[in-house]
């Protein structure tokens, strides 16, 4: 029989982060996921394994203590962790935000001080954009810091910030200037800073191992070296952050989507119905050729996003493509796939309902749909 997944179009090195993405996924994290799924832990044994694999800082320099590869080969790494893990495979695309920032705008002792905890997986990292009044708006941002000496002095409140409790060091964008885009900085702010405290973690509806945190900080004091770039870079940075991390949200959604499929092709294979296997409807059997065919077009348009970075091209367009057609691809494949299951589907007898439910979370982070669809519609203006 054709091979329904194979490796289309990849590099040997894509492969090969392929296969050892897959086999720690199914060896160390298939064991665990449901249960850590059901009591919201999460594991840092498992960004420390994936570390020594080298896939928690893929598309990192050598000389920082990453793979040195690019994103075609991030991109087969969280495909692989999605399909048995969406939420480490956020975990792993999160971290790696903080070490592209730092990668592309840090001084040389910045890049040295961090990114090889975090492209070794010793440390977790996050980012810390969204705020309680700015989620799309994130240039109204109202988080201050206030220059001090050799210090800044950090005040307000960060919503969702994925991992915050985890996180060893994180990148914040904070107003140091006027209203605006251009009034916003980039700060590195490292766990047990004095003044930077938890609040809330979300109560949400998928990716429980993922903890989704308020922070607050209170005139917590950030060493002025800490300071990303200069003064009013902050939103050109996480931007540029975003742009990347949306090529990484998109493979996320081929994992699901894969995922959902193989459970959804064999359930249809060996279901009987009115004295037939149910795939013998065609109402099933087009229903799976649709999902198989939108994962395709899918993984073909993050295939292109993560080829034209990694090529130096502009790739910001690609990238919103990528992430809008994937992530609703996934929403639509992973509800069809409960479907074809029936009300085995609706059950936790099988993964397909948690896939559902982690395909809608991608539909709204880094920039939601409607965001992409502005970034997008921006591109085929003529004035
Ligand atoms: C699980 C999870 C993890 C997250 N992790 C992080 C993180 O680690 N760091 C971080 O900084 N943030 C994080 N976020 C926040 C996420 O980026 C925001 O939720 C997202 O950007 C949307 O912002 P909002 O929730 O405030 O929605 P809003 O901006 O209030 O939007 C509400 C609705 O209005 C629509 N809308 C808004 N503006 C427009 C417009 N101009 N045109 C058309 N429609 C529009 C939106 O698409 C949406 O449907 C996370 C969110 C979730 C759910």
């Amino acid at each position: 029989m054709q091979k329904l997944f194979d490796p289309t179009f990849e590099t040997e090195a894509q492969t090969q982060i392929r296969e050892l993405a897959r086999k720690f996924s199914k060896d160390k994290i298939q064991p665990i996921v449901e249960h850590d799924e059901e009591t919201g832990t999460f594991r840092r044994e498992i960004i420390a394994g994936l570390g020594e694999l080298g896939l928690t800082g893929i598309p990192v320099k050598e000389e920082y203590g990453g793979a040195g590869l690019g994103y075609q080969e991030y991109i087969a790494a969280v495909e692989e962790l999605a399909a048995v893990s969406c939420s480490y495979a956020i975990s792993v695309a999160v971290s790696g935000l903080p070490q592209v920032i730092l990668q592309n705008y840090g001084t040389e002792e910045q890049k040295k001080k961090y990114i090889p905890k975090l492209a070794s997986g010793e440390w977790v990292g996050a980012f810390g954009l969204s705020e309680p009044s700015s989620g799309s708006d994130a240039a109204s941002l109202r988080t201050t810091a206030t220059k001090q000496g050799d210090h800044y002095i950090l005040n307000g409140t960060k919503l969702w910030i994925t991992q915050a409790d985890t996180a060893d060091v994180l990148i914040v964008m904070a107003r140091t200037g006027g209203e605006g885009s251009k009034g916003v900085s980039s700060f590195i702010v490292e766990r047990g800073t004095p003044g930077y405290k938890m609040g809330k973690k979300e109560k949400k509806m998928a990716a429980h191992i993922d903890h989704t945190m308020e922070i607050v900080f209170e005139n917590a004091m950030i060493p002025a070296v800490n300071l990303v770039s200069k003064e009013g870079d902050g939103m050109k940075i996480a931007l540029s952050a975003l742009d990347s991390g949306r090529i990484t949200i998109a493979a996320t959604a081929l994992g699901l989507a894969r995922a959902s499929i193989e459970v959804a092709v064999h359930h249809a294979n060996i279901r009987e119905q009115f004295g037939k296997p149910i795939l013998d409807f065609q109402g099933v059997g087009f229903m799976l050729a649709d999902m198989l065919t939108q994962y395709q077009a899918a993984k073909l348009m993050v295939q292109k996003a993560a080829y034209l970075k990694d090529n130096a091209q502009p790739f910001g367009l690609a990238a919103a493509q990528a992430k809008l057609f994937a992530t609703d691809m996934a929403m639509q494949v992973t509800t069809d796939a409960v479907q074809v299951l029936g009300g085995s589907g609706y059950t936790q007898e099988f993964p397909v309902e948690r896939y559902m439910r982690e395909a809608k979370m991608l539909q709204i982070v880094e920039g939601t749909n409607q965001i992409q669809r502005l970034v997008i519609s921006r591109a085929v203006r003529e004035r």
